[in-house]
């Protein structure tokens, strides 16, 4: 492992490739094991698996202290959670999301029948764009559910002020933002409420695991009783409801990463900074940096890639890096409008969607977390210097040695 100086150096060259085994983007982030072992221990003690056991309980209490918000429901992942809210919210017709954003966003609307309709997203930030949303409002609109991509918030106050003024529900998904801060305030008390995952590729995690936020006491309670089937006693169903519930070996995880989340922060910063001080000066690549000042998670290393000024494409930097087992990963793409049923739904999308594209055809998210370090960051960094700097050559070598071996990457199902 080192780093690559010459063209020869590289896998497509016939050199070792830069990692003996894969680096992957999103590999778990892990608190200490002892404090995990003695709280599993604990609950075989207690012999109470689930169902509103003590660790979700303590979970809860420190996600919404974390959050700065009253009340935080957890539940067995971050769509469900998203499920819930919407449902309890009572949100019908068309709801407005962005484009670019993991799928489950707009899954958790169609799911319940709910008609996602997709704005676009700032070019630079790559949340929803507040203008985009206005123009998409129709007398079925009923939501708008704004996403915290890579933890950068969105425009809440913006957005706000549109729901106040047309009558529409507001919700975000914090599910990348747990940890991050707007203006001061942490995610977790804008709109009605916010939902967070703890999926185990996920800044905190709980293996899998989601939660919802919020400050209304009212929503709070129809959200509690509806993740438990809608039981409000032993005999008695309000409504309708699913199984959402976290169990306590998932607390017991999330509890341990939160113990941890302190030395995780440091860890991504560290890397973020590795690799902005690596990637400085390539022509044509920007990564993108949280806002000054405010309080992040570092969870995600954005790269964008100017089709217009950088010499190597983006899907060929990809394949490049993948040669070297870095498997970097073009999040999002090709954006939720040309992923079924969407793609069916709404054939001319396209055409309102700019920046969703644009972003689309942009992003490499690079690995972070506690399976990287400098050494590490600076010989994936080298690979990156390399390709766009020998752009001719690599491209060509990458026609005859990647493209016949792996066919299927360009399809290649998206996750988180
Ligand atoms: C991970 C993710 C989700 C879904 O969370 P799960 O806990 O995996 O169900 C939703 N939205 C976004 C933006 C995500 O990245």
């Amino acid at each position: 492992m080192r780093v690559k100086q010459d063209l020869g150096d590289l896998a497509i060259s016939g050199g070792p490739p830069a990692f003996e085994e894969p680096v992957h983007v999103g590999r778990p982030n892990l608190g200490p094991r002892e404090a995990l072992f003695s709280r599993l221990e604990g609950v075989l003690d207690r012999r109470w698996l689930t169902n509103d056991g003590e660790l979700v309980h303590e979970f809860e209490r420190r996600v919404a202290g974390a959050a700065g918000v009253r009340h935080c429901i957890a539940t067995c992942n971050g769509e469900i959670g998203l499920e819930i809210a919407i449902r309890a919210l009572e949100l019908r017709g068309e709801v407005i999301v962005p484009a670019f954003t993991f799928v489950a966003t707009a899954h958790s609307l169609q799911w319940q029948e709910i008609t996602p309709v997709f704005a676009d997203v700032d070019p630079r930030t790559h949340v929803i764009d507040p203008r985009s949303v206005e123009r998409l409002i129709t007398p079925k609109t009923t939501g708008i559910l704004g996403v915290h991509l890579w933890g950068q918030t969105c425009d809440v106050e913006a957005l706000g002020a549109i729901a106040r003024r047309r009558g529409l529900k507001l919700i975000f998904d914090a599910a990348h933002a747990f940890g991050c801060s707007r203006r001061g305030r942490p995610v977790g008390g804008f709109g009605h409420a916010e939902v967070f995952s703890f999926h185990a590729t996920k800044f905190v995690n709980s293996l899998e695991g989601g939660a919802v936020v919020t400050d209304d006491d009212e929503l709070a309670r129809r959200i509690r009783l509806m993740k438990n089937f809608g039981f409000v006693g032993y005999d008695d169903v309000a409504f309708v409801g699913t199984n959402g519930k976290m169990n306590e070996f998932c607390a017991a995880m999330g509890l341990t990463s939160l113990d941890a989340m302190d030395s995780f922060v440091a860890i991504n910063a560290r890397n973020h900074a590795e690799y902005a001080r690596e990637l400085n000066g390539i022509t044509g690549l920007r990564l993108l940096e949280p806002p000054a000042g405010e309080r992040t998670n570092w969870q995600y290393v954005v790269v964008d890639v100017d089709p217009e000024r950088c010499p190597l494409g983006r899907d060929d930097l990809l394949d490049l890096l993948w040669t070297e087992n870095v498997q970097a990963r073009r999040y999002f793409y090709p954006g939720l409008h040309r992923m079924e049923p969407y793609r069916s739904h709404f054939p001319n999308a396209h055409l309102l969607l700019p920046s969703t594209i644009r972003a689309a055809a942009g992003v490499l998210v690079l690995p972070t977390g506690q399976s990287m370090d400098p050494e590490a960051i600076a010989i994936v960094a080298s690979v990156i210097r390399l390709g766009v700097e020998r752009a001719d050559e690599v491209r060509a070598a990458l026609r005859v040695t990647v493209r016949p071996r792996h066919p299927r990457r360009r399809t290649d199902p998206e996750s988180p």
